[in-house]
């Protein structure tokens, strides 16, 4: 059976970093694979998402995913009728049983055979509840665990559906499992889903093959995250085309900074504590702390750790100087929104004015003797800037503050390579 793969990145059953991945899909030249999944673990920390997805380094298995899986397959068994009766509840219980023993409490990401134990006990009492408490409305479904791979705007989006439900006329319902303790009411998954499944022309085939139905378009019209240790419902009206936008924008905004392999280290006690790479990662051992319950790597490692942390510095400072000595020469002869055409890449130019503030504690004192200081928000570049370029600043502060400030031209060149999926 198919396994869960693409569900977001929830606080207990954590989807930092993907359950299972799915077989990848055919290659196609010069699109990105992408994904629900794939997209929150870039948003959570963009080198993570490298370490996974580029480097493609093995993870440690998590037991959250090992549930989360059985479950979901658990639920797979039960909808997959093409008409009544359904399983009995002890039928799906065995689906979960033989999923579970599938794989043993190691490789299922516990540390003892008890704790395996007792997560087991918890599924099936999960499962008998949730059976009891459906079973008076089940029906079977349009389609179950409906995974597909839809290209748009230069991606391979890939979308698993759990189950999904046709409310009549072509307009269908999507629901999602959760099984972690929290639901994220955030339903930006669900308009990943809705988008993809609208574009998607098997669907369309699906329908007429299952219902002998003809439609022009099929339509989401509910989506729906199920939480199944709770038993609620957490329904969503289909997005509008303003709310799909903005979410698409923020998806096309991720792909761009993958194509142009941007791939800096977005340090956070929450993610860090989770991830699997902080040998690996420069910032996490630049500084930032050991977050709470994670052992400390042995004194015999950091000896070797700190060897290696030196020489990936080195090696960063160098790529650092090299990348800057080379955008520099393109920005001096490229053209504002020229693109241009290497062997290997492409690469889009972009420049922009920007300022730079000679003295902190200057641009403190002007703030601070017009009263500005609250209007700039927080010291940062951007905030300063606002506040030097609002209608409304008084001249005489403008002025004090343009004899800190130095404009320069700020180059933006956004690369991608020319073939093959990343
Ligand atoms: S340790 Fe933290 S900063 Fe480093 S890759 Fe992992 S999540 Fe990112």
């Amino acid at each position: 059976m198919k396994k869960k793969n693409n569900e977001a990145a929830p606080a207990a059953d954590q989807g930092l970093f993907g359950a299972l991945l799915p077989p990848a899909p055919a290659k196609k030249s010069g699109l990105l694979s992408f994904s629900y999944s794939k997209m929150s673990l870039y948003e959570e920390c963009p080198l993570k998402y490298k370490f996974k997805y580029i480097d493609k380094i093995k993870e440690e298995p998590k037991f959250y995913f090992a549930f989360g899986n059985s479950i979901h397959t658990a639920l797979e068994f039960l909808y997959s009728v093409k008409a009544p009766p359904f399983p009995s509840l002890e039928e799906t219980l065995d689906a979960f049983r033989r999923d579970w023993n599938a794989k043993s409490y190691l490789e299922k990401g516990y540390r003892t055979q008890q704790r395996s134990d007792q997560d087991y006990e918890k599924g099936a009492a999960m499962l008998k509840a949730y059976y009891e408490h459906n079973q008076a409305r089940f029906k079977p479904p349009f389609l179950v665990e409906y995974s597909t791979d839809v290209e748009v705007d230069g991606l391979l989006v890939r979308t698993i559906s759990d189950r999904i439900e046709h409310l009549g006329a072509g307009e269908i319902a999507i629901i999602d499992y959760k099984t972690g303790k929290d639901v994220k009411r955030q339903p930006l998954q669900l308009y990943m889903y809705q988008k993809i499944n609208e574009m998607d022309p098997r669907l369309k085939e699906k329908l007429a093959e299952t219902y002998g139905l003809r439609v022009s378009a099929v339509k989401v019209r509910q989506l729906l995250y199920y939480h199944v240790p709770t038993l609620k419902e957490y329904p969503f009206p289909r997005a509008d085309d303003k709310e799909i936008g903005s979410f698409w924008d923020r998806v096309l905004g991720v792909a761009e900074s993958i194509k142009g392999l941007k791939f800096d280290p977005t340090p956070a006690d929450q993610a860090c504590s989770w991830c699997d790479f902080k040998s690996l990662c420069p910032a996490f051992f630049g500084g930032h702390p050991h977050p709470a319950g994670q052992p400390s790597a042995s004194t015999e490692n950091i000896e070797a750790l700190v060897d290696r942390y030196g020489q990936l510095k080195e090696k960063m400072a160098d790529l650092q100087a090299q990348l800057d000595k080379v955008a520099e020469s393109i920005a001096g002869s490229a053209r504002d929104g020229a693109e241009y055409d290497g062997s290997q890449y492409t690469a889009q130019v972009k420049k922009s004015s920007k300022w730079e503030f000679r003295d902190r504690e200057a641009v403190i004192t002007v703030l601070n003797k017009f009263n500005l200081y609250q209007k700039a928000l927080s010291l940062t570049l951007t905030g300063i800037t606002n506040v030097l370029e609002s209608d409304d600043l008084p001249d005489e502060a403008r002025k004090k503050l343009l004899e800190q400030a130095v404009k320069r031209t700020a180059t933006e060149i956004k690369v991608a390579k020319k073939e093959g999926l990343i």
